[in-house]
């Protein structure tokens, strides 16, 4: 079985249609979102609504939660406090309800989906050094999990000895090493990695491989609506740049 799995697409429709696209042309048999549809770019509604219509399983992110629940934003840099006012005005009542009743995790017996870290997964840390990829490996109960939230595909794995090492994302990996895998699948509407493509992988599971997938979509297109929708410039600048 192949299972597209796909995370942080913030509000970016033109990158998440390129996604879609893409995915429909991989024979895939189930997609998976980690979270945050919404937050940062300008169309939050219509991409809950692909989302929820596309996806097998949906994982709630730290954007969705703010945005659907009156919580205090202040620990939220200035730009993403402008995205999640934005969209908080954007999206209906029900959209809302279907984002703040969306689960931290979802996990079966081989492999495990949440957006940030298992290590408290309403807490949503940033795994950004072995110290906390540690703390997550040790809630880790399946060989493979699945996250997003840092914006950076990246393999993390974690061998019998207990050492934590990562690998650079490959367009095909086996994942044959005796140890427990965590892969971060990037981010389909604002990745992080100084490459603007929109990214996200496929997992074989009978192959026990992943394949991470890079994909060219319309920025200029995202970066107009942003800037007609009077959310901050930088918004849009970054999404050349991938930062
Ligand atoms: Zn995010």
């Amino acid at each position: 079985m192949k299972i597209a799995i796909f995370s942080d697409v913030h509000s970016n429709l033109p990158a998440l249609e390129a996604v879609l696209s893409d995915i429909k042309r991989q024979g895939v048999s189930m997609q998976v979102c980690l979270g945050d549809i919404v937050g940062y770019n300008a169309e939050p509604a219509v991409c809950v609504e692909r989302v929820r219509r596309a996806c097998h399983y949906v994982i709630q992110g730290n954007h969705d939660k703010a945005c659907a629940v009156d919580l205090d934003i202040a620990d939220f840099s200035s730009i993403a406090q402008a995205g999640i006012q934005y969209s908080r005005a954007h999206l209906s009542a029900e959209h809302k309800q279907y984002l703040r009743d969306l689960p931290l995790l979802k996990t079966t017996d081989r492999w495990t989906y949440v957006h940030a870290s298992l290590a408290e997964p309403s807490e949503w840390y940033y795994i950004d050094s072995p110290r906390e990829a540690l703390l997550h490996f040790r809630v880790q109960q399946t060989p493979v999990a699945f996250c997003g939230h840092t914006h950076r595909p990246l393999v993390w794995l974690r061998d019998k000895s207990g050492e934590v090492a990562t690998e650079r994302p490959r367009q095909v990996m086996t994942l044959n090493r005796p140890a427990k895998y965590l892969i971060n699948v990037g981010s389909v509407g604002q990745n992080r990695d100084r490459d603007p493509r929109a990214c996200y992988t496929i997992f074989d599971t009978d192959k026990n491989a992943i394949e991470f997938r890079r994909i060219s979509y319309d920025v200029r297109a995202t970066q107009k609506k942003i800037l007609a929708a009077g959310l901050p410039k930088a918004l849009a600048w970054r999404l050349e740049l991938g930062l």
